[in-house]
């Protein structure tokens, strides 16, 4: 460890949850500096080095030398420092990543579609109270919206349109979008992320669905926890997959049956808070258990009120979230707990209860 590293006077706890780059924000803040001076002051990268630019993918990882560096310097331990990257969701609620090579891990998230690296998802509200803490799990396409505040969150800026809290350019104020307008360095967007107006969330039912991914979001490793995100995400892409035999949207926000018919097409879930909200309505058609346990609800069982008929015993119980028959030409949208679900390449996929003789031997 070189010894030129000196321990800096002021540097902030951080916050439950929150992401590295608000905390690097935080940490600024209370030395009156600039993001990227509290960067280099810091040691994210290996002092001595003419100039610093740190990847846009700052929030997904950080290698082991730079934690070795910053626990220096800020006395913030490598499992803290982290617990603030999206390394902390791997092995759960995001599966294990391949090498740690910063810029495969890069790579492979982009890949996923299943977390936003580059930019975070923002309720205005709650950044107001916290005073610009950015909560890690925003940056996850599970975070639809403010279960405090009853709001959609906003994916980008109602000035300029573009990502938020994005590692550069380096704003001005905690609360400001700070992008170039247009690419134009020197027109930067001052619009005030914490004035802007996200969409309210009415629907009870959505709203107890973004507490539920909340709970199992907050303890990624814990058992059920992979096996739900990922029936969700296959429940997903059958949705978008086989729009027209899907259920069409039941009852809801307004703003989610706009958003759910005026698609042109284009039904990147994964980008929009709100197309994701109409996603998860449909596939949780099948209701939520009443249960007020927190555990329970997170439980995998509970996500339907319905049973959960399993056609091969060893395996987990499964069409949670309904999906189309996968028998050729079959147009039939089986609902959750309906049918019958078989694996392939370890693989759930749904049958009717017409097809159900389909299904492949388990290992065939
Ligand atoms: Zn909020
Ligand atoms: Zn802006
Ligand atoms: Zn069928």
């Amino acid at each position: 460890m070189p010894t030129s590293l000196r321990r800096l006077a002021l540097v902030p706890d951080p916050y439950p949850g929150e992401s590295l780059l608000s905390w690097v924000d935080a940490l600024a803040g209370l030395n009156q500096i600039s993001r990227l001076q509290a960067m280099r002051f810091a040691a994210f990268i290996r002092p001595g080095g003419s100039s610093y630019y740190p990847s846009e993918y700052f929030v997904a990882h950080l290698p082991t030398e730079a934690m070795a560096r910053v626990r220096v310097t800020t006395g913030l331990s490598a499992t803290q420092l982290r617990r603030m990257t999206l390394m902390h969701y791997t092995d759960g609620v995001l599966p294990p990543p391949p090498i740690s090579d910063p810029r495969a891990v890069a790579a492979w998230l982009k890949r996923l579609h299943l977390v936003h690296p580059v930019s975070s998802r923002a309720c205005p509200a709650c950044l107001e109270e916290s005073g610009g803490r950015w909560p890690l799990r925003w940056r996850l396409i599970w975070s639809f919206a403010c279960a405090r505040h009853r709001v959609f969150l906003l994916s980008t800026c109602q000035g300029c349109g573009k990502g938020l809290h994005q590692v550069l350019p380096d704003p001005r104020s905690l609360a400001m979008c700070g992008q170039y307008k247009g690419d134009h360095p020197g027109n930067t967007c001052l619009r005030s992320i914490w004035h802007m107006r996200p969409p309210q969330l009415l629907d009870p039912h959505l709203l107890e669905c973004q507490r539920r991914l909340n709970e199992l979001v907050d303890h990624p490793h814990r058992q059920g926890t992979q096996s739900i995100l990922r029936t969700l995400r296959l429940a997903l892409e059958n949705i978008r997959i086989n729009y027209d035999e899907a259920p069409s949207l039941p009852d809801t926000d307004v703003i989610l049956h706009r958003r759910w018919h005026n698609h042109d097409g284009a039904l990147w879930y994964a980008d929009d808070p709100l197309l994701m909200a109409a996603f998860i309505k449909v596939a949780t058609l099948g209701g939520l258990s009443t249960s007020q346990d927190s555990a329970k609800q997170a439980d995998m069982a509970s996500w339907s009120t319905d049973g959960f008929p399993q056609l091969y015993t060893d395996g987990p119980p499964v069409n949670r979230f309904g999906g189309k028959c996968r028998a050729i030409a079959c147009p039939s949208w089986v609902p959750p707990g309906q049918g019958y679900v078989a694996y392939a390449k370890d693989e759930p996929y749904v049958l009717c209860s017409a097809h159900v003789d389909h299904a492949v031997a388990p290992g065939g």
